[in-house]
């Protein structure tokens, strides 16, 4: 099992009002496996996401990641836990807009502390397995939404992360770059990759093995595709 969260609870306080976002969530996923999570506006997919990424961490539960319990972790052993195994792809891309397409790509490899030939080899890679290469000196303001989503997940596997994770990838995008996108992901998981994405359209997330519905901060439904 590379994911087992058991007991996922996530409570937002304020002054006034206290907001369950996560309240009982029990999930487990396997390596390679590649989920949808489906659900209406506010039901906590987002904190969802964010836990699996330990962007976020949990009010209460246990969230283990291959035997190691990432809850007991401290922010610098997450850091490095992120680095070592995570990559991310967000709906609104996240490029760095003052760095150039490979600049960007190649930050998530210098965090590592990775040498420079090794990590020009790695990012030229990247940038070949999603058909950025031709813009790798642009700035993410020069490229359409399709090839900075492009950079963007480029710059989420060039790490080689075993899960990735995407939160509404081709949320910003048109159907052809959305069917892209798509086509990426389902390459990257044939390739061993774990992808857990959050995602609005159905028939993206019947390209998943496995589909997951959630409502009012839990899992209602799991099911796997016929794929
Ligand atoms: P989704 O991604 O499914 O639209 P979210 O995970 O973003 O949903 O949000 C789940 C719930 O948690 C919502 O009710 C939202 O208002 C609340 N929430 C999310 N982030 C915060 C925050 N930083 N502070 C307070 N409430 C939040
Ligand atoms: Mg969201």
């Amino acid at each position: 099992m590379l994911i087992h969260l058991s007991h996922i609870q996530r409570l937002y306080r304020s002054d006034e009002v206290e907001t369950t976002a996560l309240q009982d969530i029990d999930l487990q996923i396997q390596l390679g496996e590649f989920v949808a999570i489906m659900g209406p506006s506010g039901c906590g997919k987002s904190t969802l996401l964010n836990i699996l990424g330990t962007i976020d961490r949990p009010s209460a539960g246990s969230y283990r990641f291959a035997d190691q319990e990432l809850t007991a972790m401290n922010e610098a052993e997450l850091a490095r836990f992120r680095r070592e195994n995570l990559g991310y792809v967000f709906q609104s891309f996240n490029l760095i807009d003052e760095l150039t397409v490979e600049d960007n790509i190649d930050l998530a490899l210098v965090y590592r502390g990775m040498p420079k030939a090794e990590r020009r080899r790695r990012v030229t890679e990247a940038m070949d397995r999603v058909g950025i290469a031709h813009r790798a000196r642009h700035y993410p303001s020069q490229l359409s939404g399709g090839q900075q989503q492009r950079a963007a997940i480029a710059r989420a596997i060039v790490g080689e992360p075993s899960l990735i994770l995407a939160d509404e990838p081709t949320g910003n995008l048109d159907t052809e770059n959305g069917a892209q996108v798509m086509e990426m992901l389902q390459g990257l998981n044939d390739e061993g990759a774990t992808i857990i994405m959050v995602t609005h359209s159905p028939s993206h997330a019947d390209l998943a093995r496995r589909r997951i519905d959630m409502l009012d901060g839990q899992v209602i439904v799991s099911v796997r595709n016929a794929i």
